[in-house]
């Protein structure tokens, strides 16, 4: 089966070094490999997301020489695709509805003996999870809004054990739980990150996710929405993240390192590819 990479930028802002290196990353392995490469805009968050920052991504990955094969999927254009994944942990009653405000979660955390954090940050105290359906009815018919949360040890203990393979790391044992019942359609939003990337990288036919290590945990959720969801398992490669020169990651807000700022300046594509570690 000939491999499938993707690249998957959100366009809340331009494109910078870093991405460069993702995105040629990507691309190159499916060239050498002769698989296809798609290109993927996770565009959900509307409060953040700005067209003109979509056009960006696709002017910038040209002019750097990338070509992507197919079109390109815009994670907004899809919410039906994320709303029946929903439908169906529904089915299972692996998802309730959270009522839960920041600040009650906050409040609850500061309350708790004991805190716990995830990998990404602090972990929901389940408040919701236990309501009876009555309650839940009840709430809903008053109009509150909710976010969509996984049961994550109620999956866990559906899917059993669940590994996953990184081509840097080896095989890696996806440990779900530590993260806690993440949210999988946020309440201004059908969807959350964790559900649209799975649902989409199923649907994509895509074999080996390349993303940044800080991603590394993420797995975790995405292995565990693949077992549960029936989809097949891609290969990961948790790739390292690009630095200045003082070791500090590369930001959006940092003009001086955005292909835009760099085609300003006169940069080549080649010169750019090499910044970016790639001769
Ligand atoms: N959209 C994510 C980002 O811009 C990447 C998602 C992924 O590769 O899974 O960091």
């Amino acid at each position: 089966m000939s491999v499938v990479t993707r690249f998957a930028p959100s366009p809340t802002g331009y494109l910078h070094l870093g991405h460069a290196y993702a995105a040629l990353l990507a691309h190159g392995i499916a060239r050498e490999r002769g698989g296809r490469f798609l290109l993927r805009l996770e565009d959900i968050d509307f409060g953040r997301c700005k067209p003109d920052y979509a056009d960006a991504i696709e002017d910038d990955l040209s002019w750097l020489g990338i070509a992507w094969d197919g079109g390109v999927r815009r994670q907004s254009a899809h919410f039906d695709d994320y709303r029946a994944a929903l439908a169906r942990l529904e089915d299972m009653a692996l998802i309730y509805p959270c009522f839960c405000t920041r600040a009650d979660i906050t409040a609850e955390l500061q309350a708790s003996v004991e805190a716990p954090h995830g990998p990404s940050g602090p972990v929901y105290p389940g408040t919701c999870r236990g309501l009876s359906a009555h309650e839940r009815q009840a709430r809903i018919r008053q109009g509150l809004s909710y976010a969509l949360r996984l049961d994550v040890a109620k999956a866990q203990a559906a899917a059993g054990a669940l590994f996953w393979e990184d081509e840097i790391k080896g095989p890696v044992e996806a440990a779900p739980t530590l993260h806690g019942d993440v949210v999988l359609a946020r309440k201004d939003t059908p969807t959350s990150y964790h559900l649209a990337v799975t649902v989409d990288d199923a649907l994509q036919g895509v074999t080996l996710v390349t993303r940044g290590e800080d991603l590394f945990a993420a797995t975790d959720i995405h292995r565990l929405l693949q077992a549960v969801l029936g989809y097949s398992t891609p290969r990961y490669r948790h790739h390292r993240l690009l630095t200045d020169a003082a070791g500090r990651r590369f930001a959006k807000r940092d003009q001086a390192v955005t292909l835009r700022g760099l085609r300003a300046i006169g940069r080549t594509p080649s010169e750019v590819r090499a910044m970016a570690g790639f001769a």
